[in-house]
């Protein structure tokens, strides 16, 4: 019988934002692999959790995952933490859980606090479609083309981002992505958090030094060419009903992702078209 593999979520400021189960689960299991095991101990060390722990990051992660999946094949169970947050998103963990369940290890994710969730939940953006892209590339160049590929997305765009180079990423969004709404979360669930909203200029203003310190998740709000681009949501409709023969649940869902309207609004134009006749 092999173990369990726990993805657990720690949290990102705010030590209450650990739920019960990640507390019982940390205590139960025979071993804790975290990003940095200095660092989590504190964590462990709070809540009274004694347990073996072993490193797993970036640049150990295959010598590493192989010695994990063997505790596992023992029968073992393993938690996976990393400094803070949700393992696997913009953190080590998804080719642990692939070799995991490729061999049919159990796999079971203990959910709790994201930055990018938080951000987008408090942000006061579109929230029915967003894309969540991680940390932007370093380099100007780099950056500028990843930019570039989210253009047409429909959706508020999530991104992360290094403090330190939070005033250039906002200046290349700002001639890349055009004129757009802007949402920095900063130190979310800490005692300085603040959400910075307004046009890019007026949040890179508001971006002054000392805020040039402190965890920042930036937010980007649809932009109006999105939409304007896109095919008119009624003739899109008939085509996804009427040529692609979708259902009105599937052609909503559909015509919602590609034009950016809510999936509500695209369903009252479906069901419209369809009592209306389009077969
Ligand atoms: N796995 C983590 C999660 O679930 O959010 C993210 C880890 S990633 C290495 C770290 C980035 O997440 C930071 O650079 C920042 O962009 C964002 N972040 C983490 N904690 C944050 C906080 N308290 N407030 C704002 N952003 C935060």
């Amino acid at each position: 019988m092999t173990g369990t593999l726990y993805i657990i979520a720690t949290p990102i400021g705010n030590l209450e934002d650990i739920t019960y189960r990640a507390v019982r689960i940390l205590g139960e299991v025979d071993l804790i692999a975290a990003e940095d095991t200095r660092h989590s101990l504190k964590l462990l060390n709070h809540f009274n959790i004694s347990k073996p722990m072993t490193s797993y990051f970036d640049h150990n992660q295959q010598f590493k995952g192989e010695r994990i999946l063997n505790s596992l094949r023992q029968g073992r169970s393993v938690a996976l933490i990393s400094d803070a947050g949700t393992p696997c998103v913009s953190d080590p963990g998804f080719q642990l859980v692939r070799a995991a369940a490729q061999e049919g290890i159990a796999v079971i994710p203990v959910p709790g606090a994201c930055a990018a969730v938080a951000a987008i939940s408090g942000s006061g953006l579109p929230s029915d479609i967003f894309t969540f892209a991680g940390f932007p590339p370093a380099r100007q160049g780099k950056r500028r083309t990843f930019l570039a590929d989210l253009t047409g997305l429909p959706g508020t765009l999530v991104l992360y981002e290094a403090p330190h180079r939070l005033e250039e990423t906002l200046r290349d969004i700002g001639e890349v992505l055009g004129e757009r709404s802007i949402v920095v979360a900063r130190e979310l669930t800490k005692i300085h958090e603040e959400f910075i909203r307004g046009a890019i200029t007026d949040v890179m203003a508001a971006t002054t030094p000392d805020k040039a310190r402190g965890e920042v998740v930036i937010l980007i709000a649809p932009g109006e060419q999105v939409r304007q681009a896109a095919e008119p949501l009624d003739k899109l409709l008939r085509k996804l009903l009427v040529d692609d023969k979708l259902s009105v649940k599937d052609a909503a869902r559909k015509a919602a992702e590609l034009t950016g309207v809510s999936r509500n609004e695209a369903y009252s134009e479906a069901i419209r078209q369809r009592n209306d006749g389009v077969e």
